[in-house]
């Protein structure tokens, strides 16, 4: 047994790892994050999907092809996938982490994404992940940018380097909850701007992100890293919202 074998051990004897759902003692631990019960009740993202904005149909048709909202305007990003449809455990869990400051749960669910394998997604086509900003004033309330939290866990493990600085929140924005897709795309343009537009070019990056809702925010983050030179963007989500 190596050190860090011991070591993960210990700590799982000391903290016995929890189910990010129900907070019952995961025994026995085997790498899993949530227990059978919540298991069941959790939404993967599966089936057909839109190829780019990766939402599913209430009908599963049986191919996949582009929605309604990416055949009226294509997105700026290539691709977005989420592991987990927003609902009900998974909310809660990523409340946890958001909120409550749990950042331990925040780094189950990367280690979770990482291990992933989402359609369309080539972890080695990508050279650079970066987390959607938080404005400063939202960082000092929170005290931490949650897609920050996600990015180091998934770069570490996918070996692609993470930057957090060459993407800029500029404008603060209010909470979005409650607001309409066509409100969220007005509110979060020119959120955001590139400190050093060399350092992104040509280069095909990783978003990250926790949540997609409308795509308003990581579309908005999308149009300004192309516009700055960068060739391409995807953007990975815990979760996601599905419009059924
Ligand atoms: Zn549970
Ligand atoms: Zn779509």
């Amino acid at each position: 047994m190596t050190l860090s074998q011991v070591i993960s051990h210990l700590s799982e004897v000391i903290f016995p790892p929890k189910c990010l759902g129900c907070a019952e003692i995961l025994k026995p631990f085997n790498g899993q994050i949530f227990c059978s019960t919540c298991h069941e009740e959790i939404q993967f993202i599966n089936g057909s999907i839109c190829p780019v904005c990766g939402t599913t149909f209430s009908d599963s048709p049986a191919e996949n092809h582009l929605c309604g909202d990416c055949l009226e305007k294509r997105p700026y990003f290539s691709y977005a996938r989420a592991v987990f449809s927003y609902e009900e455990i998974i909310l809660k869990a990523i409340h946890q982490f958001k909120y409550n400051r749990n950042i331990s749960v925040g780094e189950m669910l990367a280690s979770f994404m990482a291990d992933f394998s989402f359609p369309d997604i080539n972890f080695t086509d990508y050279s650079l992940m970066m987390p959607v900003p938080l404005h400063i004033k939202r960082l000092r309330e929170r005290g931490f940018n949650q897609s920050l939290i996600l990015a180091r866990v998934i770069g570490k493990k996918k070996q692609i380097p993470v930057n957090f600085s060459l993407l800029k929140r500029r404008k603060f924005t209010l909470t979005q909850t409650g607001s309409n897709k066509k409100e969220r795309k007005q509110n979060i343009k020119g959120a955001f701007e590139v400190s050093d537009p060399q350092k992104i070019a040509d280069k095909n990056i990783i978003l990250v992100d926790d949540v997609y809702t409308t795509g308003a925010t990581v579309n908005e983050c999308a149009k300004t890293l192309i516009r700055a030179g960068a060739q391409k963007v995807s953007v990975l989500t815990i979760a996601r919202v599905l419009p059924h």
